[in-house]
């Protein structure tokens, strides 16, 4: 297969770990006889410095024509900080989201066996959580209306759905919990939002093409509750971009840590493939940095973007066997136990690249 990928390796940790996931692609083209090219773009503080525009139009034009994006992450201390200045990383990523139409986002929550003592939920209740997200990515208060009063003491954000987003995004979650277990949670807060009422109405709809797929409707804070009680209850959960970004991330201590979980963000051209984690300034050039979710949203891109399951699951195996052999990063290191062998971030990548290289591949 031939395939043309763009890095945009983003701000903090972003680079240090995109390097791994792009290593990853190519000991995969190397065993599996594919031939991946690469270019490579700004985004955020990085495309700040550099051109003032957190999207660059130069990035938007190599998205648009490359087959797969692997992002890190973007962001900087000094925007954390400074909530009034108006260039800011993020819009990078909500405009680069909205120009290539990608409006479901897809976090699957994979628990690792050896991570189960990693979270801070007791190991019974994890072993056997199988998670598949879908995110709404293009509407809801992110990109709705935003209003600051004259006197600058009051604010509102327009949270804004239309059906047709609510629809493209459900038959995508219908269609995936087909090929799983066949049970769809969809989450909302239809007792107080109107939005949500249309939310919940357009998914009722939906479900009535999907008759062997079980249905279930839950408000946003039981949902929270539940994910942490019974995580092993959900299949594939879909909601709307503001319950699930706050989801997503409290879904993501279930696997450990957040450089364990990658994304991809799809749509109806080129894919997106992301850590869920930022640009984490605090061990940024440390060597700290865990670069597993990185080669984690390689093989979603291997599987979602290109239908390689062999390939995404080759890379799987090999963080498995990681794993199962001691070696981990601080983040997902016990530290109660001098059971585990703590690598930096270069030095776990060169271990999974190890393993991979390991994989033979039968053209069966
Ligand atoms: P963060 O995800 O960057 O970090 C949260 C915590 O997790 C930190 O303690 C960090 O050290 C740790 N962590 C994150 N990734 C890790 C990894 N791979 N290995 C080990 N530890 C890891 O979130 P934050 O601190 O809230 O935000 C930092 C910056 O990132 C902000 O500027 C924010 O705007 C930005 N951000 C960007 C994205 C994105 O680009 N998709 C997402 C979230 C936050």
């Amino acid at each position: 297969m031939t395939k043309h990928i763009l890095v945009i390796p983003g701000d903090g940790i972003g680079p240090e770990v995109t390097h791994w996931g792009k290593a990853a692609l190519q000991q995969i083209a190397t065993t599996f006889n594919h031939e991946f090219s690469f270019d490579e773009a700004l985004m955020g503080h990085a495309a700040i410095e550099a051109t003032g525009n957190p999207l660059p139009d130069e990035t938007l034009a190599k998205a648009k024509q490359s087959d797969a994006i692997l992002f890190g992450a973007v962001g900087h201390a000094k925007y954390d900080n400074d909530p009034s200045l108006k260039v800011r990383p993020e819009q990078g990523l909500l405009k680069i989201r909205k120009e290539l139409g990608l409006y479901a986002n897809l976090r699957p929550i994979l628990l690792f066996d050896e991570l189960l003592h990693a979270s801070s939920i007791k190991p019974m209740i994890l072993k056997g959580t199988d998670i598949l997200f879908f995110r709404e990515l293009t509407g809801d208060v992110y990109f709705g209306e935003k209003i600051r009063s004259e006197d600058r003491n009051s604010a509102s954000d327009l949270m804004i759905y239309h059906k047709y987003e609510i629809e493209r995004i459900a038959h995508k979650a219908y269609e995936a919990a087909r090929q799983r277990r066949k049970k769809l949670c969809s989450v909302d807060k239809a007792n107080v939002l109107e939005s949500s009422r249309l939310w919940r109405e357009t998914v009722q709809e939906v479900a009535k093409q999907y008759p062997d797929v079980q249905t279930e409707h839950l408000f946003i804070d039981n949902a929270a509750m539940q994910l942490i009680k019974d995580p092993k209850q959900f299949d594939v959960v879909l909601t709307g971009n503001l319950f699930g970004d706050i989801l997503t991330d409290e879904a993501s201590q279930i696997a450990g840590s957040m450089g364990m979980l990658a994304s991809a963000s799809v749509g109806d051209g080129t894919g997106f493939f992301e850590p869920i984690h930022g640009s984490a300034h605090d061990i940024t050039g440390k060597d700290l940095a865990n670069p597993l979710a990185s080669i984690l949203s390689v093989a979603l891109m291997l599987e979602i973007g290109f239908g390689l399951k062999d390939e995404a699951k080759a890379i799987v195996n090999a963080i498995d066997k990681v794993l199962k052999e001691g070696f981990r990063t601080n983040d997902i290191a016990d530290s109660t136990t001098n059971r585990y062998k703590v690598l930096g971030t270069a030095e776990m990548g060169k271990l999974v690249l190890k393993f991979l290289s390991q994989t033979t591949f039968t053209n069966s």
